[in-house]
């Protein structure tokens, strides 16, 4: 009788296994920290086997103490979205590093076909914006710059993947050359509105049609894990990418729900429905999940600093000593401080899109001091939620839908309850910190349970969320309109 899922949870910065047992509640981890490779200015990579060794590692990890292959019903898989993969479909090895999402060599290209006015054949087609953030570009600059790729690639010899499609194949000693609509719906290179790799799209990036992985169902037969891997042949039951997965994990499953994830950096996600709602804020669309051949949309954002604003006041500045400490340091801010930062230490995401934007802190008078700096700090995360929240309030309006009416929130930061009570007073809505907070695994466990039957359907896996504690908005209106004002106002200083 299988007890639980495992869920296998690829991250930037760390490879992670989890088992979940059948009321969703995490009952082991395990971690391995990732190498991250800077080559140059700009680029950033992983070494694709070293991900897949980690991966073996945690999973076998888990794998302890009476729990054995055998109790697991299912792998889920859910990963760093966009990094890219290429490898010989013969040998299974990669021909290059991974280039992960963060790298931006890909960034001339992307301005350059945004020059041609190819933007809005990308926008209308994939939901995104020409960016190096995606793979497409990526996995042109594979093509072109490893000796011999390109000859290789026409004739289909190799693979292309994101983490996903890589752990698969490995997974399953090299029988599936997969992926799931979502991590597809994050390449440049998939037609979102026809569930379809785009022939104009693969032509405009030069990619051949042969090196792409079939794509799956989020819940789906995605291949067998080998059973000389873990002890027993799992089957892999169901993907997604990391804010997809948080977006299942906190069940947010009819239009208008929204999540948000508060780790180093912050990713909202609205759940648009059936209907793909395309954006005129710059922000998203995205595939939600696919599930039983039907897609459900999103529309996303993302802050590029939200936990690291407080790592910097805490390495750099040197104004606490741990994240923790930014809680008290923060109610105990004189509460009428004007001051203001605009943390665009990498440039502004969206709604805005200024990577050349740098930090500023506005307001200050003589009594400003550390408090009311860290205060600053915390409030700018909820001020750029709110930016989020209104452009995504204004795309789902003009499709004709609900604007979000809650904000459901997870990561590192969201620990933080002077930070979530801002939250809620500066959006003027509910904010609810579930009891799981491990949303990522979990939505990645959900729908591999979901396909082998080891949890029920949405409405089963709806109901296993709970709200651990509502931060409910608390601030006077005319405050919360003066102060989000402010922010506007000092952020079109740095933009100018
Ligand atoms: P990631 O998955 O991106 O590594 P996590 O979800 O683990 O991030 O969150 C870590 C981030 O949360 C760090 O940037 C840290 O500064 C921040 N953080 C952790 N605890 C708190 C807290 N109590 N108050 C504010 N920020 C916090």
């Amino acid at each position: 009788m299988a007890d639980y899922i495992l869920s296998i949870d690829q991250g930037t910065t760390s490879t992670r296994a989890l088992l979940f047992d059948r009321s969703g509640s995490p009952m082991r981890v395990r971690q391995k920290e990732l190498r991250q490779i800077f080559p140059k200015d700009g680029w950033v990579e992983h070494d694709a086997e070293e991900i897949w060794a980690a991966t073996l590692e945690v999973c076998r990890g888990v794998l302890t103490a009476g729990t054995t292959a055998q109790n697991i019903a299912a792998i889920g898989i859910t990963n760093q979205r966009e990094t890219t993969v290429l490898w010989d479909r013969a040998t299974g090895k990669p021909v290059h590093n991974a280039i992960v999402w963060q790298d931006r060599r890909t960034a001339a290209f992307c301005a350059k076909l945004k020059e041609e006015g190819k933007e809005a054949t990308f926008q209308t087609k994939t939901g995104l914006l020409l960016d190096p953030y995606f793979s497409g570009t990526k996995l042109r600059w594979l093509l072109d710059n490893v000796e011999g790729a390109r000859a290789k690639a026409e004739k289909g010899e190799l693979c292309f993947g994101t983490i996903d499609s890589w752990l698969i194949y490995n997974l399953t000693g090299g029988k599936r050359h997969v992926t799931d609509a979502t991590n597809a719906s994050r390449t440049l290179l998939f037609n979102i509105e026809t569930n379809e790799w785009d022939d104009e799209l693969l032509k405009l990036l030069d990619v051949p049609r042969a090196i792409l992985p079939e794509v799956l169902d989020c819940c789906a037969d995605f291949g067998t894990a080998e059973r000389d891997l873990l002890g027993a042949a799992i089957p892999v039951a169901g993907v997604a990418g990391d804010q997809q997965a948080a977006t299942v994990g906190q069940a947010c499953f009819e239009p208008g729900l929204m999540k948000s994830t508060y780790g180093t950096g912050c990713f909202a996600v609205v759940n648009t429905g059936k209907q793909r709602v395309e954006s005129r804020n710059r922000l998203l669309g995205t595939i939600a999940y696919r599930i039983g051949g039907e897609t459900t949309y999103a529309l996303e954002g993302s802050i590029f600093m939200a936990g690291a604003i407080v790592q910097w006041l805490r390495d750099e500045m040197k104004l606490i000593d741990s994240s923790e400490e930014s809680e008290a340091m923060a109610r105990d801010a004189n509460p009428h401080s004007h001051a203001v930062l605009v943390p665009a230490f990498t440039g502004l995401g969206a709604p805005y899109w200024e990577p050349d934007a740098r930090a500023a802190l506005f307001g200050m008078t003589r009594d400003t001091g550390a408090k009311e700096v860290v205060r600053a700090a915390l409030e700018s995360v909820s001020y750029q939620t709110r930016d989020l929240m209104d452009a995504m309030g204004a795309d789902m309006k003009a499709a004709g839908l609900v604007s979000p009416q809650a904000l459901r929130v997870d990561g590192g930061m969201v620990a933080n309850n002077w930070f979530a009570q801002n939250l809620a007073d500066i959006l003027a809505r509910p904010v609810e910190r579930p009891e799981i907070t491990e949303t990522t695994a979990l939505g990645a466990a959900y729908l591999a349970g979901m396909h082998v039957g080891f949890y029920g359907d949405m409405n089963d896996v709806a109901s296993h969320w709970r709200c651990e504690r509502a931060f409910e908005p608390e601030m006077a209106e005319t405050e919360r309109a003066e102060r989000y004002a402010r922010w506007q106002g000092y952020v079109k200083r740095v933009i100018g």
